[in-house]
């Protein structure tokens, strides 16, 4: 099975492909988790993709689909993208790839929130600087204030959450990634969410979505 989930950022994308890969055992693909990955390393992707990031901005279409062919032309399991496609042409590229491999796009998840939802959800957002998981220091803190509750490492603010960048990055969404609502819903796999709920809701109903029992 390979989805796509689609949505603001602060929508919850990467805490419902966190449950999903482990109930479907896909593999979960955060485009913003690699080039954060490779910015860590100091690689020359990692370097170029750091400006963009920082302000906001969309990595080149070029970058991104290099990077993903080079990470997953050997994988044979499912694939839950986070994250990806985030334009039109990246999602060109990805039907002439998924074509390219003999498979299909099963469905693609639109978590439905409004836009004042995710600014605030995105200035209290916390990740963990080990495992990664999401909090959010209103609705979900951990239970010790700055660390991980599932890994014991401190918890950091990302640096495109901060106010500044949030702003830019709504924009950035409503110009480039919007439009894919409208590609994908003429391709006939689209389901949407209410992305508004809690957590443990969403996965609920987008497993039901998918005809999955939790
Ligand atoms: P995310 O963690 O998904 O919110 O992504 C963080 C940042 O990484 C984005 O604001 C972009 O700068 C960059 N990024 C992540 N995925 C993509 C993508 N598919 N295309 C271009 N840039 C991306």
């Amino acid at each position: 099975m390979n989805i796509i989930l689609l949505g603001y950022p602060g929508s919850g994308k990467g805490t419902l492909a966190k449950d999903l890969s482990k109930t479907l055992d896909l593999v979960h693909v955060s485009t913003g988790d690699i080039l954060r990955d490779e910015m860590a390393k100091k690689t020359p992707l990692g370097l170029e993709a750091s400006a963009y990031m920082a302000g906001g901005r969309l990595v080149p279409d070029r970058l991104v689909m290099d990077m993903l062919k080079s990470r997953l032309g050997a994988e044979s399991r499912g694939l839950l993208f986070d994250g990806f496609p985030r334009t039109v042409a990246q999602a060109e590229m990805l039907d002439g790839w998924f074509t390219s491999r003999g498979q299909d796009l099963d469905a693609v998840v639109f978590l439905n929130v409004e836009e004042t939802v995710v600014m605030a959800r995105l200035g209290s957002r916390r990740t963990c600087t080990g495992c990664g998981k999401i909090y959010n220091v209103i609705s979900s803190p951990p239970a010790k204030e700055g660390v991980c509750d599932a890994c014991g490492k401190p918890l950091m603010t990302r640096e495109d959450d901060k106010t500044e960048v949030i702003a830019k990055r709504i924009q950035v969404y409503k110009d480039q990634t919007e439009p894919l609502l409208a590609y994908y819903r003429a391709s006939g796999n689209f389901l949407e969410a209410d992305g508004g709920k809690t957590p443990d809701e969403v996965t609920k109903d987008v497993l039901g979505l998918l005809h999955v029992k939790p």
